[in-house]
């Protein structure tokens, strides 16, 4: 940064001290950071219409946004009703147009003075009264001079967020446009280019400077979006490098623990299964076994739909583990997990010499400290338990192979917690929820993923059915004849107790209702969050070896939970729950070779409401997506099976904020760009940064001196690990 752009904005032309601070409280300090300030929205003549012209595109149909842009000639507060209208009159050259504001009506009314002019976005109607009427639309204050050089220019105008620090300070959207204006003009062409040339040829992008100049005051169309890919494309790419960077140092780790027998074992154990692996499952113990094999520290995601059959892949790996000497530890979400996955392997692996363990918070001090001093001496050893295992005391120094389970379930953070701990395990982190395509580049783009592409082929798949509340009697007359079939069902409920407020259903309730009921034939068990650990461990035991028909419960039993001969899934007020959770709850039959059920029960009004024709959550708008979203999940349920395309519908629902943030990823957030529109530019950024660390890893060549140095001032705070090798 030169001197000039680190200079205070209070060198610029209509800038006081007051405004100064204004800036300041915004967290504008320098000419520079003003540069950066760029527009949210841009106004562009080849979007406005006037009011004719709206009239009839309304009349054909049409029914998107449009811009007009007019003058005030009057301001109306109307009282039909109780609730005063304020309606405001606007003339442009066709004819007048009006808007109407049914709420707010104290803070915008005395905002229009007539004469002014204003740019109004919004989807328009034609009233009864044959009136071209905006409701609460968008509306910008235009300058008449803008507005005529603008008109007849073609020229874009920027919007900028406008904080109510500097409105107090008689900054508006011209005085900011001016202001900005001139620190472009003067300034603008002192900025130091931030990418490196042959990333720049390559995709042919702007240079900073007219990116920035282009962002602020575009001299077209085209040139904007050129400016708009650029900025996006290297906040995209500095993140790239930072995941390619530590990608890189992960793999450049000396492992301890190197795998170097192929055991008979092994092979006995797995030629004893009750069933043959599927390709998919042989293909990713391969992937996994070559990492284990090479000498260097694996680090990998392991992905699969939920019934994928992951567990099995693990215990393998961890059974080899154990034949080269090295201890393994297996870490899950819940106790309830964990618990099932000491009992199935335990009885998967009771005729191999090899001491199993189980450690949750509910562990006594004596068995953990016995456990401890077993850790020191056993190395034949496979430890489960629950997040219990990473804290404190657990002596890791002898554990070689770590697998977490449900990986989705732990904050992302953990998994650098693990290698911080001094030794370097190699990890092996299991998912049943699909990884959107977007977040393996980035939340997880630090991590080598295997992923298992296909079911058992015994499965068939899961039928799902979306009913009323009303119908239940009858669903609990079909679930009758599944159990009098001998096969098992869960019930899942929302809630531990009933919560008036709420109105939703809870499983105590309901547990104590139906067992004397509809179900007084039948064994009923009740499972929640808030049983005592004994208590949970026997109800699922119970349930497991089929003493129980029926299992009433929350979400506790939604991840993993694996009892294959239940054939019905029943979750109540579907609708209040998330789409992947959801689909995992699904995931909880089905896994085996009869036909099972998931029958999703809602309020009539997800049911009966007809959603737009195509369901595709592309085409909607975001206000859309926004009002259907639920209508949009449970559908969703009804259409796919798969959980890939699941994940995808689910990022898009929720949008990329909620699952790509700092938290999440110890990434920065992003500014610019936004991981499921800019996919293709992520995916180019990914390459060439990916690229660029591969042939020179520490960044020494001349060329990437200032790769290096923007990295390590603007990233390395962020970057857990650090550059030097
Ligand atoms: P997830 O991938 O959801 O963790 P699990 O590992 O719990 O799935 O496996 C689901 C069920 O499928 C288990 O009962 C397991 O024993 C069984 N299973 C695993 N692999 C196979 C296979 N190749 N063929 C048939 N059944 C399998
Ligand atoms: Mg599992």
């Amino acid at each position: 940064m030169t001197d000039k752009l680190s200079g205070s904005i209070q060198y610029l032309k209509n800038v006081g001290p007051k405004r100064v601070k204004a800036f300041q409280s915004i967290g504008l300090e320098t000419i520079e950071d003003l540069l950066f300030y760029l527009p949210t929205k841009y106004l562009d003549r080849s979007t406005i219409l006037n009011s004719s012209a709206a009239r009839r595109y309304i009349s054909a149909g049409s029914d998107s946004e449009f811009t007009l842009i007019g003058t005030v000639e009057r301001t109306d507060v109307i009282s039909y009703s109780r609730k005063p209208i304020l309606k405001l009159t606007l003339r442009d050259s066709a004819g007048t147009f009006d808007c109407v504001w049914f709420q707010g009506l104290r803070f915008i009314k005395d905002l229009f003075k007539s004469g002014e002019s204003y740019a109004v976005s919004g989807k328009p109607v034609i009233t009864k009264y044959g009136h071209l009427q905006f409701a609460h639309p968008d509306f910008d204050k235009i300058e008449e001079d803008e507005r005529r050089e603008f008109m007849n220019t073609g020229r874009i105008i920027p919007f900028y967020k406008l904080a109510n620090e500097l409105k107090k300070t008689n900054i508006g959207n011209i005085s900011l446009r001016k202001i900005i204006y001139s620190a472009v003009l003067q300034y603008a062409k002192e900025l130091e280019e931030t990418l490196p040339d042959e990333v720049l040829t390559k995709n042919k992008l702007l240079n900073i400077v007219d990116a920035i100049q282009n962002l602020h005051f575009p001299k077209s169309t085209d040139l904007l979006h050129e400016a708009l890919r650029r900025i996006k494309y290297e906040e995209l790419f500095y993140i790239e490098m930072m995941i390619a960077v530590r990608k890189t140092v992960m793999h450049k780790k000396v492992s301890e623990f190197r795998y170097k027998v192929n055991s008979d074992s092994i092979l006995k154990f797995i030629s004893n299964l009750n069933f043959k692996l599927t390709s998919e499952q042989k293909k990713v113990i391969n992937e996994i076994s070559a990492d284990l094999k090479s000498g260097k520290v694996m680090f990998r995601l392991l992905q699969g739909d939920v019934g994928s059959g992951k567990t099995i892949v693990a215990l393998i790996i961890m059974l080899a583990a154990v034949e080269n000497g090295i201890q393994a530890a297996l870490m899950a979400p819940t106790e309830v997990l964990a618990s099932q996955h000491y009992h199935n392997i335990k009885n998967y692996l009771k005729n191999f010499n090899v001491d199993i363990r189980l450690l949750t918070g509910g562990t006594s001090r004596s068995e953990r400290k016995q456990l401890e001093e077993n850790l020191q001496t056993n190395d034949r050893m496979i430890l489960i338990g629950t997040h219990a295992l990473f804290e404190d005391v657990v002596q890791f120094s002898k554990l070689g192979l770590v697998v977490i389970d449900e990986q989705h379930r732990f904050g992302v953070s953990q998994r650098y917690k693990l290698i911080d701990k001094g030794v370097n395990p190699h990890v092996l982190v299991m998912t049943a929820t699909p990884i959107p395509r977007t977040l393996t580049m980035t939340t997880y783009g630090d991590l080598d993923i295997s992923t298992i592409n296909e079911l058992p082929d015994e499965r068939l798949p899961v039928k799902t059915a979306l009913r009323s509340e009303r119908k239940l009697n009858d669903i609990y007359k079909f679930i009758i004849e599944r159990l009098n079939n001998d096969e098992q069902a869960f019930l899942i409920y929302p809630l531990v107790e009933d919560s008036e407020k709420l109105q939703l259903k809870s499983a105590m309730e309901e547990f104590n209702s139906l067992k004397r009921t509809v179900f007084k034939d039948y064994k009923v068990g009740l499972l929640h969050g808030k049983m005592p650990w004994t208590e949970k461990e026997s109800v699922m035991n119970r349930f497991a070896d089929g003493h129980f028909n029926i299992l009433i419960s929350t979400t506790v039993i939604e991840v993993g939970i694996d009892v294959p001969n239940t054939t019905v899934i029943l979750i109540n007020d579907a609708h209040r729950f998330g789409l992947s959770q959801l689909h995992q709850l699904r995931g909880r039959v089905g896994r085996s070779n009869k036909q099972s059920y998931c029958i999703l029960v809602t309020k009539e009004e997800f049911i009966k409401y007809s959603l737009p024709k195509n369901l595709s959550v592309d085409l909607l708008s975001p206000a859309e997506r926004e009002k259907y979203k639920t209508h949009i999940r449970l559908q969703s349920m009804i259409n796919h099976s798969n959980g890939f395309e699941l994940s995808e519908i689910d990022l898009k629902l929720r949008g990329p904020g909620d699952m790509f943030g700092t938290k999440q990823s110890g990434l920065p957030d992003l500014k610019y760009s936004n991981i499921i529109e800019d996919v293709e530019i992520l995916y180019q950024a990914k390459e060439d940064a990916f690229n660029l660390v591969k042939n020179d890893f520490s960044l020494k060549e001349e060329k990437n001196f200032l790769l290096r140095k923007i990295l390590m001032n603007k990233y390395l705070s962020d970057l857990t690990l650090s550059l030097t090798p």
